[in-house]
């Protein structure tokens, strides 16, 4: 069975500043008033226009994001693909929708799909669709409720621009994966995509959708998409994740007086995460699959069944990842052993990657969870190497 515990192996890309850095990091991330004060401080400086990158940059940005720029992500491409792990660049601009945004948001990802194409180092090319129209007409198109005239032409323009990049990413055979936001707009999304897929996954997993495993429909979803693509004749590209937005789905699903979509607890998302992993590779002819998540456990089983299915650990319709900055453990255990891993680099201008990173600082506040994990490896490795020298 592989092993995760190889620090040496696991923080082979970092000197000793480097990981003395990460534990000061982490260890500031897992005080929850700390992160919490952080969060609240970093909104307030953004909305007045404080200048907050000299706190930011060298500290948590440097951390968990690739650059401001595909350019300058290169540096981290290189240093994670000499390991064997690939990157994919993952342009985190959130929250922005007006008119100049959207086409900045197509323009850039359509650099990043053509980067690909170039860079043996980065496998896939990823986007949010959100980027690619105004919330307002997302929710109520995904709710099937009635469009004004100007709305009807905005919710075109979106399924255009959703066409042109995996149109782009067919014609130069180069799988793309869509990442899955909030509850609201996804069945809007999981409409198109399936055009999409219909149309570009005819021979190979161009188009990979995202289905969070904490919502408590997707099992179904992931059976019903199998039988789609069977009827259809296309390959399911499936993207696993257990999903990011579980307070903020909750809350709304409370406000607006609607059952949860949200599993209720921790154990049957587990649960119907790895169902989906072995109804995957059962059906792996069909679907092919990337695994996007942190969980040991899920990682583990992941390798268990390529091996019962007599598969190759490299197979190339089966890839693993983890975030930029988080589980380095896995990925470069993983990488080692000869699977396909790949880390989601963000990059992006510091102002607008905010977002995201505020994400990850309070995804990482729990001393139980992830951040006691990585402390504790940290610490395991600046040990080891004290006692080496
Ligand atoms: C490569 C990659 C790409 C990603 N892309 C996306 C994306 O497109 N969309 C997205 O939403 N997220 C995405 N994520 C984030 C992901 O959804 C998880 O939030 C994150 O990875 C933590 O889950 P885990 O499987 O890594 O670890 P774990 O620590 O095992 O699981 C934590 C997750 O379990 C679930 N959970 C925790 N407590 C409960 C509870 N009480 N009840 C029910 N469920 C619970 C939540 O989903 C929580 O995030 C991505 C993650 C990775 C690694």
């Amino acid at each position: 069975m592989i092993s995760f515990e190889n620090t040496e192996i696991a923080f082979r890309i970092k000197n000793n500043t480097e990981l003395k850095q990460s534990y000061l990091l982490f260890k500031t991330l897992a005080s929850n008033t700390l992160v919490k004060a952080g969060s609240v401080f970093t909104n307030a400086a953004l909305k007045v226009g404080l200048p907050i990158s000299w706190a930011v940059k060298p500290t948590i940005y440097k951390h968990f994001v690739g650059g401001e720029t595909i350019e300058s992500c290169t540096k981290v491409v290189n240093l994670l693909g000499d390991c064997n792990v690939k990157s994919i660049l993952d342009y985190s601009v959130e929250g922005h929708h007006d008119a100049a945004s959207i086409e900045n948001a197509l323009a850039e990802t359509l650099r990043t799909i053509e980067n690909v194409a170039k860079e043996p180092n980065i496998p896939y090319a990823v986007f949010k669709p959100t980027a690619f129209a105004t919330s307002e007409v997302l929710e109520k198109a995904a709710q099937n409720l009635q469009l004004d005239n100007h709305e009807k032409l905005e919710l075109e323009a979106f399924k255009h621009r959703i066409d042109i990049l995996c149109k782009r990413a067919f014609e130069l055979n180069t799988p793309i994966l869509i990442d899955a936001e909030d509850f609201v707009y996804q069945n809007l999304f999981d409409e198109v995509l399936f055009e999409m897929m219909e149309k570009y996954n005819t021979k190979a997993a161009i188009v990979y959708n995202t289905l969070q495993m904490y919502r408590t429909d997707r099992f179904d979803f992931l059976k019903n998409s199998l039988e789609k693509a069977k009827t259809k004749n296309f390959i399911f590209g499936a993207k696993l994740v257990r999903g990011a937005y579980m307070e903020k789905e909750r809350e709304r699903a409370s406000k607006l007086n609607y059952a949860s979509p949200i599993h209720p607890d921790k154990e049957s998302t587990d649960k119907h995460y790895d169902k989906a992993l072995e109804f995957c590779i059962e059906n792996i002819d069909r679907i092919h699959l990337f695994n996007g998540t942190h969980n040991e456990k899920s990682c583990i089983l992941l390798t268990q069944l390529i091996e019962q299915k007599g598969l190759a650990k490299n197979d190339p319709r089966i890839y693993f990842s983890q975030l930029y900055g988080m589980s380095d453990h896995i990925s470069f255990n993983l990488a080692v052993e000869g699977y396909n891993v790949a880390k989601y680099v963000p990059y992006g201008p510091i102002k607008h990657v905010l977002p995201y990173l505020i994400r990850r600082a309070e995804e990482n506040t729990s001393v139980k969870g992830q951040t006691g994990r990585e402390l504790n490896l940290i610490m395991r490795e600046m040990n080891r190497r004290k006692k080496s020298t």
